[in-house]
């Protein structure tokens, strides 16, 4: 995180020949404009107040999850030793789909090795070629790059317009129509207008994939996520996406739907077909924590009173979802903040051009469930006090 030059830049090394010379010119252009990436290695012997991460629930740590991956491991070993297709299936991939259709309300789900795959994944199969999709200004990466890998024509409109996403479909020419989108938007954890674009795209016979990677466990009644709460679990010509890896503290990604959908996915997604099934301890750790989830359904009610607390202790307005974003404007103060957060033993995000747009660098807090309210006080003062420290402002 830091934006010093690395020193590494200061020798051209004997790896680097013409062909790859080029790369030091471009570090260093990144580190001048405090824009190099340090990732924070993470050290057991010293941990930080963690509000960098996405266990919006702290599952990642609770003994049954932890328990069903150790489980895991026992029954099937250290990786799953092939693509799904082929033998990488265990009876927990299996189980681990039945219990999240039923979560989510769908006939059915497809588990992928992480979220990034499931959507993209999930896009390249349902549009290709003469499809039309239409994505917004919002969206993952994991969303753009299955738009790209599509070959399908893309028409980017302004986050949250549904009347430009209606507008577009009305104009295609394209007989197959993809609307794609976040449901919470994952750099700054607002929503997406949900209801609008699945009207939008029902009305124009379009689908609608919405990924919702930060709205499980979050949002909706006992966290099945915005579309649930928008009253759509389960509707026609709707895809949902989302991750294991954020509010399940696993790894992994998925799809879920039809079983038309799920077949269809298992037959043609690529990122399914030709990737190595995903690691039985992490199917172990989503089946548990998902279990843990729908035994308690007050997780996402706990995670709110924490945001709320949280927020207002910072002076920022509440979030919609569990993401605190405080925009500070240039990447060098906002990466001196975080290293002042991180000297006072917390660890928060940061984020930068191409992350966010250029002059909207910030800290981006994630809150947990399992924070008490000493703590939430504790993490509030800190970040204020970082942010005064090297003089930066919220905007
Ligand atoms: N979708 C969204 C909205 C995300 O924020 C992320 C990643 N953080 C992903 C998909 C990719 O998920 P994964 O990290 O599990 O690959």
């Amino acid at each position: 995180m830091t934006t010093a030059t690395p020193s590494h830049l200061h020798s051209a090394g004997p790896d680097l020949g013409d062909a790859l010379s080029w790369l030091t010119d471009a570090a260093v252009a990144r580190a001048d404009a405090g824009l190099h990436r340090d990732p924070y290695v993470r050290d057991s012997a010293a941990p930080l107040i963690n509000l960098a991460s996405n266990d919006y629930l702290g599952l990642s740590t609770h003994p049954d999850v932890i328990a069903g991956a150790h489980a895991a491991l026992d029954e099937w070993g250290t990786g799953s030793t092939s693509s799904r297709l082929v033998c990488g299936t265990t009876r927990l991939h299996a189980d681990l789909e039945d219990e999240l259709a039923d979560f989510l309300g769908t006939p059915a789900a497809l588990v992928f090795s992480s979220g990034y795959l499931a959507n993209v994944g999930a896009i390249t199969a349902l549009a290709g070629r003469g499809s039309l999709i239409v994505s917004d200004t919002g969206t993952h990466a994991s969303l753009i790059d299955g738009c790209r890998l599509s070959r399908a024509r893309v028409v980017v409109v302004e986050r949250g317009d549904h009347a430009a996403v209606r507008a577009a479909l009305a104009g295609r020419t394209e007989p197959r129509a993809l609307v794609v989108t976040d449901s919470i938007y994952s750099v700054d954890g607002e929503p997406a207008p949900i209801r609008e674009l699945y009207a939008a795209a029902h009305d124009h016979g379009a689908a609608l994939l919405v990924d919702e990677a930060h709205a499980l466990g979050v949002r909706g009644p006992g966290g099945a996520g915005l579309v649930a709460e928008c009253g759509l679990a389960g509707a026609r010509d709707l895809v949902v996406t989302g991750v294991l890896s954020k509010s399940f503290g696993s790894q992994g990604g998925l799809v879920a739907g039809s079983a038309v959908l799920r077949d269809h996915l298992i037959d043609t997604a690529r990122t399914f077909i030709f990737d190595t099934g995903l690691n039985p301890a992490a199917a172990g750790a989503a089946l548990a924590a998902l279990r843990v989830l729908r035994a308690d359904p007050g997780y996402p009610d706990r995670l709110r009173a924490n945001v709320i607390r949280l927020a207002r202790r910072c002076g920022a307005p509440t979030p919609s979802a569990a993401v605190i974003s405080l925009i500070v404007g240039d990447p060098q103060p906002a990466v001196a903040a975080a290293q002042a957060c991180r000297d006072r033993g917390v660890l928060v995000g940061c984020f930068r051009p191409p992350s966010v747009e250029p002059g909207t660098s910030r800290l981006r807090l994630t809150v947990r469930a399992d924070l008490d309210d000493a703590t939430v006080d504790h993490v509030g003062d800190v970040v204020l006090e970082s942010l005064r420290e090297v003089g930066a402002q919220i905007r």
